[in-house]
């Protein structure tokens, strides 16, 4: 029989855990403030404080933190956002759906967005760089924020896949204007459902963004500006109090399963290289391989759950590739070579050692 490997386990079955989350919801389900309850504020006070921001502003999802964010810095149409053509097509719907036009800019070898090539597409109508630290690794924002201060444009970083994650001593979160996370399930830091956060230092636009995440209202009754609702519901900020005490402990485990991959399988094919500026959090871990869709085949005949994030960049997709602006060579190949492999929390030693043993046996299979 084969040992099955899933790409995530998302059921609650450690009971340690199950019993903290439980009695997190007993609690609100207790003083029946669901919308807006106390934890929400003590949910934004201590994000902001472990990410080292001022303010912070709990939201539904990563999607509206996402479109929120560049909602209030007043982007519009004849606004150009550049950002990196390899991202869950989310990041390009926030800057679309304000009315902006997104520009793709290449990859590099790391998958995060090119800094030269996000320069190069900088034009008079250009107004912010969305970086996404994709694979839970954060962009190289000295370059970025260089680029920025040059062209007088805003940073904004969307960090859905890199919660916890540091560089230059620096959290997730930290960097640029705002900070659009997701605490989606699939995410590192996760709810038990749909949320997000958004991160920021300045007080007006803190003001405006709590306007915006209910339906653009001031004192929860004006209506100054049209906007949707974004709320993040009281049991989910409940929720993600408790795991952040289980987040160290969690990121731990992930970190050791990629050094473990990265040994066995490092000389074997292209692994992520090590991040000397920081630590990743790898919400992915993922290879780079010609034969990727070989690879991927036999993985799963080896009952080996894998995933590519994602197959089509964002503006290949239908809904930007007509009159699509960008450009992105490197990461129209490299989209063709990714692969991540199981690197969740719950993995064992016999999972990873099978994992690790599928892999050099493919690639020893492929040589001969
Ligand atoms: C998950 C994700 C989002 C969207 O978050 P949701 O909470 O699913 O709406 C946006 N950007 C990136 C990079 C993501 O990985």
């Amino acid at each position: 029989m084969t040992m099955k490997v899933p790409f995530l386990d998302l059921r609650l079955s450690e009971t340690a855990e199950r019993e903290l989350l439980m009695q997190a919801m007993e609690t609100v389900l207790q003083h029946g403030r669901l919308v807006m309850g106390p934890e929400i504020t003590q949910f934004e006070e201590t994000i902001a404080d472990y990410c080292g921001r001022k303010f912070c502003v709990s939201v539904g999802s990563g999607t509206d933190a996402l479109f929120l964010s560049l909602k209030a810095l007043r982007l519009g149409p004849g606004d150009e956002v550049i950002t990196t053509a390899l991202s869950w097509v989310a990041t390009a719907n926030a800057i679309a759906l304000t009315g902006a036009t997104p520009v793709f800019a290449d990859i590099q070898d790391d998958l995060n967005i090119c800094p030269h090539s996000a320069e190069s597409l900088v034009t008079k109508r250009s107004k912010v760089i969305l970086a996404v630290d994709y694979t839970g690794k954060i962009c190289d924002m000295e370059a970025l924020e260089a680029i920025c201060r040059r062209h007088n444009l805003l940073l904004v970083e969307d960090g859905s896949q890199s919660f916890g994650a540091t560089h230059k001593g620096r959290r997730c979160g930290a960097f640029g204007t705002i900070s659009a996370i997701s605490h989606n399930p699939m995410k590192v830091f996760a709810a038990l459902g749909e949320a997000g956060s958004i991160l920021c230092d300045d007080e007006a636009l803190y003001e405006r963004l709590v306007a915006l995440r209910y339906n653009g209202t001031i004192n929860r009754e004006t209506c100054i500006e049209p906007s949707l609702n974004g709320r993040m519901d009281t049991l989910q900020a409940a929720v993600l109090l408790k795991r952040l005490d289980l987040l160290d402990a969690l990121l731990q485990r992930r970190n050791d399963n990629a050094r473990y991959y990265s040994e066995r399988l490092g000389s074997l094919l292209k692994v992520p290289a090590e991040d000397e500026s920081g630590q990743p959090v790898y919400y992915t871990y993922t290879v780079q391989t010609p034969e990727r869709d070989q690879l991927e085949q036999y993985l799963a005949d080896a009952g080996i759950e894998t995933k590519v994030q994602h197959r089509l960049l964002m503006p290949e997709a239908p809904a930007y590739k007509p009159g699509v602006r960008g450009s992105y060579p490197n990461a129209l190949v490299l989209s063709q070579q990714i692969l991540s492999i199981p690197v969740h929390e719950k993995l064992t030693e016999a999972q990873r050692c099978h994992v690790a043993n599928s892999i050099a046996a493919f690639v020893a299979k492929q040589k001969r």
